[in-house]
């Protein structure tokens, strides 16, 4: 099969086997460029390891720490005439590269907000591991099946208490226009917050407590945007920024339900960058656009990999964590700051859809959003015949 790139609206439908696996193996390649990182994680179980910052949480604890890592995740796999996605085949990449270096990887497919997949993680753990010493979340869906009830919560994204317009950029169109959000009802906030908020967690972190398998002084870490001013309407301050609020909570309640095994939770800022989930966002694109354009010119731009590698060196196994006032680690900084918050604001407030592709980076949003799905990857023929049965 010859394979190119199907985008429907922010979305890519199909995906690349070997360009995904050339990204892979690119982030792998920085990790291991950090040399000896010290102290860090043996045994990691990552929920959401296929894509985004999860994936990049895996990399960093395989090949940065040498850690046995055990990914849950949620993908489709191929078939003779449809691609997999590009989770599963960065799935199956990371997965060659682990055996290749003598790392023990399991990855379990499938619902991580079921209790069916939760007794799985655990039985594998209790199989192969016995205990795991970290726990890293980082789940982005639009909705989940609640295990107890059998309902179905779907997430929304809507200012909260009023209505709210803004820039957006349709990359669809490649059009600027306005965007008029009409405030979320209680019931959608609600319904977002039982989506992307720390309940499943929380879930998580007791089952595998009950069954035994937390190691003692287990740390865990669930992953948010806080952002700044320009996105707080529409993030920070709207449904998702309530459900990541309730983050805060679960990080607290963990803290205490699990003191006596001196379990360690605490929610990481992270910066915005493209991924899938963030892609869906509106206004994020034409911000991403711009923090790019800014950040690439003061030199602070990072990827998924960046952030997660720094997280690990400063915060979750170093001593130069930076910590909020709600105890969470901070690695957002060079992209919050005041004085490059007031550089995307300027160009923010000038942006038209006439200077939209000279003011953004808009080319390096787009070629990041293509490498999600192993697009647009240098060194890759994309009109040579490809196996998509990839597997692991
Ligand atoms: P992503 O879409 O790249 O990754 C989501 C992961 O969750 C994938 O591995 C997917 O397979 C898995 N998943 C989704 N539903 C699942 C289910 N029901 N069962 C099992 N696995 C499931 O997203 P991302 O941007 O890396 O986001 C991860 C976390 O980081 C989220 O909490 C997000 O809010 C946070 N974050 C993202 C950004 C950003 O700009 N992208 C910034 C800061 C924080």
């Amino acid at each position: 099969m010859v394979i190119k790139p199907k985008i429907r609206g922010f979305i890519c439908t199909n995906a690349h086997p070997v360009g995904c696996g050339a990204v892979v193996a690119e982030q792998i390649e920085y990790i291991q460029g950090l040399g000896e990182l010290g102290e860090g994680p043996k045994k990691v179980l990552i929920i959401g390891s296929s894509t985004g910052y999860g994936l990049a949480s895996r990399i960093t604890s395989a090949f940065g720490y040498g850690a046995d890592t055990l990914g849950v995740c949620f993908e489709k796999p191929p078939t003779e005439r449809k691609t997999g996605t590009a989770g599963w085949y960065n799935t199956a990449a990371f997965h060659q590269k682990a055996k290749a270096a003598d790392l023990y990887a399991e990855t379990i497919n499938g619902d991580a907000f079921s209790n069916e997949i939760k007794a799985e993680v655990i039985e594998k753990i209790k199989a192969d591991l016995g205990k795991v010493d970290l726990v890293i979340y980082s789940l982005a869906s639009p909705r989940r099946t609640d295990p107890a009830t059998g309902e179905v919560y779907k997430s929304t994204l809507k200012p909260v208490g009023q209505a709210y317009t803004t820039k957006t950029y349709d990359t669809d169109k490649d059009k600027i226009h306005d965007v008029s959000l009409e405030p979320a009802s209680e019931e959608e906030i609600a319904n977002t917050v039982k989506v992307m908020g720390g309940e499943d967690w929380e879930l998580w972190l007791n089952a595998l407590a009950d069954a035994g398998v937390l190691a003692e002084g287990c740390k865990t870490t669930a992953y948010t945007y806080i952002g700044k001013e320009l996105t707080w309407p529409i993030y920070g301050q709207a449904t998702i920024g309530k459900a990541k609020e309730d983050l805060d909570r679960a990080a607290a309640a963990i803290n205490s339900d699990l003191g006596s095994l001196k379990v360690d939770a605490h929610v990481s800022s992270l910066k915005a960058l493209v991924t899938q989930a963030s892609s869906a966002i509106p206004v994020m694109p034409l911000y991403i656009s711009l923090i790019y354009q800014v950040m690439k010119e003061e030199g602070t731009h990072e990827g998924c990999i960046e952030q997660i590698g720094g997280l690990y060196r400063e915060c979750l196994y170093g001593d130069n964590a930076t910590l909020d006032e709600q105890n969470r680690f901070r690695m957002d900084g060079k992209e919050t700051n005041d004085a490059t918050q007031a550089k995307i604001k300027a160009l923010w407030d000038q942006v038209t859809q006439d200077n939209f592709h000279e003011l953004s980076d808009y080319a390096g949003y787009h070629h990041e959003f293509l490498k999600l799905f192993g697009f647009d990857v240098r060194g890759i023929d994309y009109d040579a015949e490809v196996d998509p049965m990839v597997s692991w």
